[in-house]
């Protein structure tokens, strides 16, 4: 059985604390790795080295930070066929589905290369006489990083880049369920020229996390993942006084306006509801036709499709839409909630529960369901499922629909289709949700913009990558310098004022 360890100083190491989790192939259903689980006493060694290396890498120009990340980019084009096949065995994505995830997240290292141009600071020339007055962008210290098994490579990268190329050590804590592409990007990152020490991978589960919301080195922590640990981390990491950014779970609504093009809004739910086998924190999980009319014409267009998705393992190649979920938890956990659904009393139109593929029997594949008819009281309207399950909630108008998507606690992400710009962009400028699509199912902002979403969606003040980043991973210091002669006329006994 392979055995997956840590990646630390620069080099691949076992685990040494004799705990072990266990990694599947979702599409067979075997377990084809166990990784260790770190100990607290290792993720505190690997801290005190990261916080060793740190200064020298502070102290190195920012041209040459963001030239170790141009090489990196280089690197993952290069590799991008075995980063996405190492990807789509632990998770179970389609492979252009995992070029995607490693494309999103090299997206944000080319945003990096600007560090130089972001990292510049502000300054006064003047500010009074013979004062200047400057702002210094410096690094945080030692960060780290929590991230879920949904983007293995594009979230470890969202944090582990903007970190690095501030001038910190970052500590990556990826998840337990998809360990080897963050491993693989760590040695990227060595053959990019990062020296040893500043990005340790280490692997593991609560007590690694418990550690790391305990350690007194690190001072920065982003997570990413379900919205309890989301406010756990918060809480604890803010109580022991750290900057710490978490991005929890979502419940995306998607409203169709009975001018909406019907054909394009059905094939934008089918990509944004099944797409990954909805095991996305962007996926729209409840779509909100406008009208009865309307509800009955989305429905005669998504059913036909649903039924023509192609559900299989990665292996397939392109002729796949989506794979497996990720473990026989996370598949019985969706089965669990469908059948909630069914004893509550919504229509189940399309129902994948007795989907069976042929040679992959053991594998962790669910069929897609379409619900409709679904209510606010239900629990599959409540909770996030993270599978291939869309609801239909009936709205029997604009402001109730827009209501639906407000009062939900999560506000990740969402989107409106109409061919009617003034109620996109009522909606846009009304809905309380981070991010909107109008006419876009999924509305991802690329790596020069930031992603967040808003209420339970997200703990803490910064965005994820773009500016945000900057500002996370690096804190102010404002000097006031004068270099005068009117000094030696003796000490100022009145606050200094600026005229
Ligand atoms: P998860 O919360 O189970 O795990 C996330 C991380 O937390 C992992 O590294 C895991 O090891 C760690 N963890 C798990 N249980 C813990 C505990 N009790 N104490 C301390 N640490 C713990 O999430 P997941 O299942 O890996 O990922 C799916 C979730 O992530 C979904 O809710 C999805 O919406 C969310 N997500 C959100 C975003 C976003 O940007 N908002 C992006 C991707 C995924």
């Amino acid at each position: 059985m392979e055995q997956i360890g840590h990646w630390i100083n620069g080099k691949h190491v076992a685990g040494t604390s004799g705990r072990t989790a266990d990694v599947w192939n979702p599409a067979t259903g075997e377990v084809q790795a166990q990784v260790a689980l770190a100990s607290k006493a290792e993720l505190d060694a690997a801290v005190a080295d990261a916080a060793k290396a740190q200064p020298a890498w502070a102290a190195t120009n920012p041209q040459r930070r963001a030239r170790v990340m141009m090489k990196f980019v280089s690197l993952l084009q290069r590799d991008m066929d075995k980063l996405a096949e190492a990807l789509s065995r632990e998770h179970g994505k389609t492979i252009p589905d995992a070029k995607g995830d490693v494309q999103r997240g090299l997206e944000v290292v080319e945003f990096c290369i600007g560090a130089p141009h972001m990292l510049k600071g502000e300054f006064t020339d003047s500010a009074g006489p013979g004062i200047d007055m400057y702002s210094l962008r410096q690094p945080i210290g030692v960060a780290a990083g929590i991230t879920p098994f949904n983007f293995p490579a594009m979230i470890p990268m969202w944090k582990m880049a903007p970190a690095l190329v501030c001038g910190n050590a970052f500590i990556l804590k990826p998840s337990e369920r998809d360990p080897s592409v963050p491993l693989m990007l760590a040695e990227l990152m060595q053959e990019a020229g990062l020296p040893d020490g500043l990005l340790q991978v280490v692997n593991g589960d609560k007590e690694s996390v418990d550690a790391i919301l305990d350690n007194e080195t690190i001072s920065g922590i982003g997570f990413v993942g379900s919205t309890p640990i989301a406010a756990y981390i918060y809480e604890r990491g803010c109580a022991n006084g750290k900057r710490v950014q978490c991005f929890g779970g979502a419940k995306n609504h998607m409203i169709i306006m009975p001018d909406a093009d019907m054909d394009q809004a059905a094939d934008a739910l089918v990509g944004a509801g099944y797409g990954a086998a909805g095991e996305r924190c962007m996926a729209i999980s409840v779509a909100v036709p406008v009208g009865d009319e309307t509800a009955d014409r989305l429905i005669e267009k998504l059913v036909p499709k649903i039924e023509a998705l192609k559900v299989g393992p990665y292996t397939s190649g392109d002729d796949v839409d989506y794979g497996p979920v990720v473990t026989p938890m996370a598949k019985e956990n969706i089965q669990r909630l469908v059948q909630s659904g069914v004893d509550a009393g919504a229509e189940l139109v399309v129902d994948g529960r007795n989907f069976n593929l042929q040679g992959y029997e053991d594998g962790f594949f669910v069929g897609p369901h379409l619900f409709d008819r679904v209510t606010p009281d239900m629990e599959i309207y409540q909770k996030e499922i993270f599978g291939p399950v869309l609801s239909t909630v009936r709205a029997g108008s604009y402001e109730e629909a827009l209501k639906l998507a407000m009062d939900h606690e999560y506000g990740n992400g969402t989107a409106i289709f109409t061919r009617d710009g003034d109620a996109a962009r009522d909606f846009a400028n009304r809905v309380n949700v981070g991010m909107v699509g109008i006419n876009v199912p999924i509305p991802v902002p690329l790596a020069y913009h930031t992603f967040g979403g808003w209420k339970k969606s997200v703990f803490g003040d910064l965005n994820q990558h773009g500016p945000d980043a900057f500002r996370f991973y690096t804190r102010t210091k404002t000097v006031t310098s004068r270099w005068p002669s009117g000094i030696k006329e003796g000490g100022e006994f009145t606050i200094p004022v600026m005229e």
